[in-house]
């Protein structure tokens, strides 16, 4: 698939295209670090809209399962993404209170705006910023089988039992 970008934002939102595909895992570089597994893909659709206040802006809708490491136990573990969400299209130079938690999410405008860079960068917002599995499936397991050790402590425990 060749590189997918939106030529003019600004126009794409007033006309209210959208863009939908796939883009497969090996060329987010990005996510690459936090990947158990670089098979599949995510599929994406990004639609122009004009808000109530005549705002343009891009919604981008991503889904897929992802590899992810756990954080605790270091094995895979799926995590579904399912992302929806609406960014103001911006100036650059346009000043913006990211304080505020009122401020809606905002891309600066830009020419030829590359749509996997895009994606990539939901997804990075989206996920978590250590993914674990659940208590109850993840080998770790740090509550329930060694009573909140330390991973060294559990580590020398398991030592002196073999
Ligand atoms: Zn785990």
């Amino acid at each position: 698939m060749s590189e997918q970008v939106v030529p003019d934002p600004l126009e794409f939102a007033r006309s209210q295209k959208s863009i939908e595909g796939d883009i497969a895992l090996p060329r987010l570089e990005q996510l690459q670090d936090m990947l158990a597994s670089t098979d599949g893909a995510v599929h994406f659709k990004v639609t122009g809209f004009v808000n109530e206040s005549a705002a343009p802006g891009l919604r981008c809708e991503v889904q897929g399962t992802l590899k992810l490491l756990c954080q605790r136990c270091l094995g895979p573990m799926d995590y579904r993404l399912k992302i929806d969400s609406s960014l103001l299209l911006v100036k650059e130079d346009q000043a913006l209170d990211i304080d505020d938690p009122e401020t809606p999410d905002c891309i600066p405008i830009q020419r030829d705006l590359s749509v996997a860079a895009l994606v990539e960068e939901e997804i990075l917002l989206a996920l978590p910023m250590a993914p674990h599995h659940a208590d109850d499936v993840c080998s770790g397991r740090p509550a329930a089988d060694t009573g909140k050790l330390h991973p060294f402590a559990a580590l020398a425990r398991l030592k002196t039992i073999k």
